[in-house]
């Protein structure tokens, strides 16, 4: 039975494992934190995305279903002025993320012991000398964490972030985005089965002190939300090269964000990680077939990385008058249509 080493018990890392195992592979996953859920730093978190889910089934022949729920309430806050979404236009899911029994990286965890998978955990592999002691094959798949892409030689963009965690009455379920000249991205608010989830971000620089009082006093404003304190923290984007995405590096596969495969306009990744997953275990069976899927998937990334390194030269408070204007433009299905799902890239390629 032929053994394959992959690196990283998150989205990506648990999908192969499943379907290689499935495949009768005995397959090895090295984990660096001491259970299955991921950086305790970014998680348990309540991460959201559009997705079809019964394509996605189909494509992956995993049930994703049991670590998500459909996005009940959606608004968009830009510049202050507050506009309504429908979450079910977009096919708004949430993904509970972490080490919790429920969330979506414990019944992969689940599924994966089942179909065979072997776990390590507590094994870090951060060095290029780690990196080249693991066999010609092996697949990466360690997210949005440094050590990966530096050990590896893979360029990144680093994003900035200030969060707040807290729990909340489990019944809540609700996203509201923030647009304003603190960021050149995004913030969020989002709660979620009991977890309360605060998102300010920016790949241009480190969010300052300033920036951040003035988005905790518009979700003191807009939800009654008090923050006593921003956790900071930092992680790369894999947005910094042309030859981003890539499906390999050296002799090894990549999966997940590593890979690229995360939206370089709204971020959305989970996506990218669930469907590069599979496309990492067919390569380990038949790299040209791989190879193939992989652009068909990624191929729009390329123009919207290409605008996203634009974006960055432009000044904060223009962009806040794009999304305005945007906003108050098109009408509210046309738009959330256009460019949550209809743009998302590779959501389109992927499924038709
Ligand atoms: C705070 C936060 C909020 C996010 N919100 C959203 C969102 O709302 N929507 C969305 O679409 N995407 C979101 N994302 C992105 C999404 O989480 C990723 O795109 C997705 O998880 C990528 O899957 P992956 O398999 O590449 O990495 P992950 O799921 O992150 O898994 C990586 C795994 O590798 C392990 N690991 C890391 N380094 C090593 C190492 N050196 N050795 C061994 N193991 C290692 C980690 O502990 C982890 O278990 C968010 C990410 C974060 C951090």
């Amino acid at each position: 039975m032929k053994e394959i080493t992959i690196v990283g018990a998150g989205l990506s890392g648990l999908t192969a494992s499943i379907l290689l195992a499935r495949r009768g592979y005995r397959v090895v996953v090295l984990e660096r934190e001491e259970r299955v859920g991921g950086s305790p730093l970014y998680h348990p978190s309540c991460q959201g995305s559009p997705l079809r889910l019964k394509a996605m089934l189909n494509y992956l022949g995993i049930d994703i279903s049991p670590g998500i729920e459909p996005i009940r309430e959606m608004r968009e806050i830009a510049g202050g002025r507050v506009m309504t979404l429908d979450p079910g236009l977009i096919h708004a899911f949430f993904f509970e993320r972490g080490p919790r029994p429920t969330s979506l990286d414990s019944h992969l965890f689940k599924l994966a012991r089942e179909a065979g998978v072997e776990f390590r955990f507590n094994q870090p592999v951060i060095s290029m000398e780690d990196m080249a002691g693991l066999p010609a094959g092996s697949i990466v798949a360690t997210g949005l964490h440094f050590e990966g892409f530096d050990a590896l030689g893979i360029p990144y963009l680093t994003s900035h972030h200030l969060t707040y965690k807290a729990t909340c009455d489990p019944d809540l379920n609700f996203v509201h985005m923030y647009h304003d000249t603190y960021t050149s991205d995004y913030g969020y608010v989002a709660a979620f089965r009991g977890i309360l989830y605060v998102h300010l971000f920016n790949r241009r620089r480190p969010i300052s002190q300033e920036n951040g009082n003035r988005f905790a006093e518009q979700v003191a404003h807009f939800e009654g939300i008090d923050i006593p304190r921003w956790n900071r923290f930092s992680f790369p984007l894999p947005a910094a090269s042309v030859r981003t995405p890539r499906l390999f590096a050296s002799n090894k596969i990549l999966a997940g964000t590593l890979a690229g495969a995360m939206d370089p306009f709204a971020f959305f990744g989970l996506h990218g990680g669930l469907v590069s997953g599979k496309i990492a275990a067919m390569a380990v069976e038949d790299k040209e077939r791989a190879w193939r899927e992989f652009r068909r998937c990624v191929s729009p990334y390329y123009a919207a990385y290409f605008a996203a390194r634009l974006k960055e030269f432009i000044p904060g408070s223009l962009t806040l008058i794009g999304y305005r204007s945007v906003f108050h433009r098109f009408e509210r299905k046309r738009l959330a249509q256009k460019i949550l799902v209809e743009h998302m890239p590779g959501y389109r390629n992927l499924f038709p």
